[in-house]
C-alpha cells in the first residue's frame, strides 16, 4: 500500500452528508493495514465511507481488517461502499471466489443511446409501454451507479470543490452532439454552453440576453479558460429554421426572437452564395466541372458552417475579449460536426474552410472497423 488518503469532511457539512473516501493505491498487506485502520476509525458515526482499492492485491490480512472495519461499521448504522477500481480483490474475498482475479472494465458501450443498449442486453424496446420515459431515464442512472459510480467517483473526488477548465465549449441543444464524446474529454474538461444553434448574441444586439455573455464573461475573467470553441453541426434544426426564412417556427415566439440571432449568419450566407453563383458565371466553360469542396455541401450544410464563422466574429465584437484575443491570452476555435460520418473538422479561419483535424489523415476515421 502506498498511500492511503482521505479527503477530509468539508467544515459546515453536518455529518450526515459527510463522505469520506478512502483512496488505496499499490498492493494493500498486513504492512498497511494499522494505518488503513487509523485512516477509517476517523470516520464519524453514521457518515457513509468508502474505502476505494485501487490496488494490485490485497492479502488475507488486508481483507479480514477492511471486512470486519465494514461489519462494525455498518453494525452501527453507518454505510459502507468499497468501490474496487482495478481488480475485484474484495468483493471475490466476500463471495468465495476462488478464480483468477480479473480486471474491472467499464460497461461496453456507455456512449451508446439507451435504445441501443437495451436492445443489445434483451430488454424491452425503451419507447414500449412497459418502460415510461421517466423510467427510462431513472434506469439510466440505476446504470450509472452501479457501473460508473465506482469508476468515476475517485476523479469527482477531486473535483468536488473546484473546477479548472480550460476550454469554453458553445454548441447546440441538439441531442446528437455530444461535447464531451467529440472530444474525448470527461468531468472537469470543458466548460459548456449549449443553445439553439450555437449562437452568441453580438455586442449591443438589438435583441437582448445575457445568458452567453455571462457565461463566456465567467469563463474567461473567473476560471481564465484559454480557447473558446464554437462547434458547430449538419442538419441543425434551428439553422434549418432560419434557412426556411423562419415562417414555421413564427408560432414559437421565444425561438422566433432567439434565433434573430442568426440573422447575420443568413446575410454572409446569402452574399457567398451570390459570389459563389457570380464565379461559377465567370468560369463557365473555360473550368466546367470543377468547383469548391464546399459547394458539394448542401445549403443548410453551408449555412451550419457558415454560422460557426459567424458566431466567433461575434465574440470578437466584445471589446474586452477582442482585447484578449489579439494579446495571444485566448483562442478561438471553430469545429463542425459531420452527424451522417460522426467526423469533426476545425475551422480554418484564413482560408474559411473547415479542414480535417491537424495531425491527423483525412479518412482516418473511416478505416476504423465497423461497429460490431
Ligand atoms: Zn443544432
Amino acid at each position: 500500500m502506498k498511500s492511503p488518503g482521505a479527503t477530509a469532511p468539508r467544515r459546515g457539512l453536518p455529518a450526515s452528508f459527510v463522505v469520506l473516501l478512502v483512496a488505496v493505491t499499490g498492493s494493500l498487506t498486513f504492512l498497511g493495514v494499522p494505518r488503513l485502520m487509523g485512516v477509517l476509525r476517523r470516520v464519524l458515526a453514521g457518515a457513509p465511507v468508502g474505502p476505494d482499492p485501487n490496488g494490485d492485491s490485497m492479502d488475507h490480512a488486508a481483507f479480514e481488517a477492511v471486512h470486519g472495519r465494514r461489519m462494525t461499521h455498518e453494525g452501527q448504522g453507518g454505510e459502507a461502499d468499497i468501490a474496487e477500481i482495478r481488480r475485484n480483490w474484495y468483493q471475490r474475498g466476500v463471495t468465495g471466489d476462488t478464480s483468477p482475479s480479473r480486471k474491472s472494465s467499464p460497461p461496453g458501450r456507455w456512449w451508446a443511446p439507451w435504445a441501443d443498449r437495451w436492445r443489445r442486453s434483451g430488454r424491452p424496446e425503451p419507447d414500449s409501454t412497459e418502460v415510461s420515459p421517466s423510467g427510462l431515464l431513472l434506469a439510466g442512472v440505476r446504470e450509472y451507479h452501479g457501473q460508473m459510480v465506482p469508476l468515476v467517483r475517485p476523479i469527482m473526488a477531486e473535483l468536488a470543490f473546484q473546477q479548472t477548465p480550460d476550454h469554453l465549449f458553445i454548441t447546440c441543444v441538439d441531442s446528437r452532439v455530444v461535447p464531451n464524446i467529440i472530444t474525448a474529454s470527461g468531468p472537469g474538461d470543458l466548460f459548456i454552453v449549449r443553445n439553439v444553434a450555437n449562437l452568441v448574441p453580438r455586442h449591443g444586439a438589438p435583441v437582448p440576453d445575457d445568458s452567453v455573455a455571462a457565461a463566456v464573461e465567467y469563463a474567461v475573467n473567473v476560471l481564465d479558460i484559454k480557447t473558446i470553441t464554437v462547434c458547430g453541426h449538419s442538419n441543425c434544426g434551428g439553422m434549418a429554421g432560419v434557412l426556411a426564412g423562419g415562417a414555421e417556427i413564427r408560432h414559437l415566439s421565444g425561438l422566433s426572437r432567439w434565433l434573430r440571432h442568426a440573422e447575420p449568419s443568413l446575410a454572409r450566407f446569402l452574399e457567398a452564395e451570390s459570389e459563389t453563383r457570380s464565379d461559377a458565371g465567370s468560369d463557365a466553360g473555360s473550368d466546367a466541372g470543377s468547383g469548391r469542396v464546399e459547394e458539394a455541401e448542401s445549403p443548410l450544410t453551408r449555412l451550419c458552417q457558415v454560422n460557426v464563422q459567424q458566431q466567433l466574429d461575434n465574440l470578437l465584437t466584445h471589446p474586452w475579449l477582442r482585447e484578449r484575443v489579439e494579446a495571444g491570452r485566448l483562442e478561438l476555435v471553430g469545429l463542425f460536426l459531420d452527424l451522417e460520418s460522426a467526423e469533426v473538422r476545425v475551422l480554418d479561419r484564413q482560408a474559411g474552410v473547415f479542414v480535417a483535424v491537424p495531425g491527423e489523415a483525412p479518412n482516418d476515421a473511416q478505416d476504423l472497423p465497423s461497429r460490431a
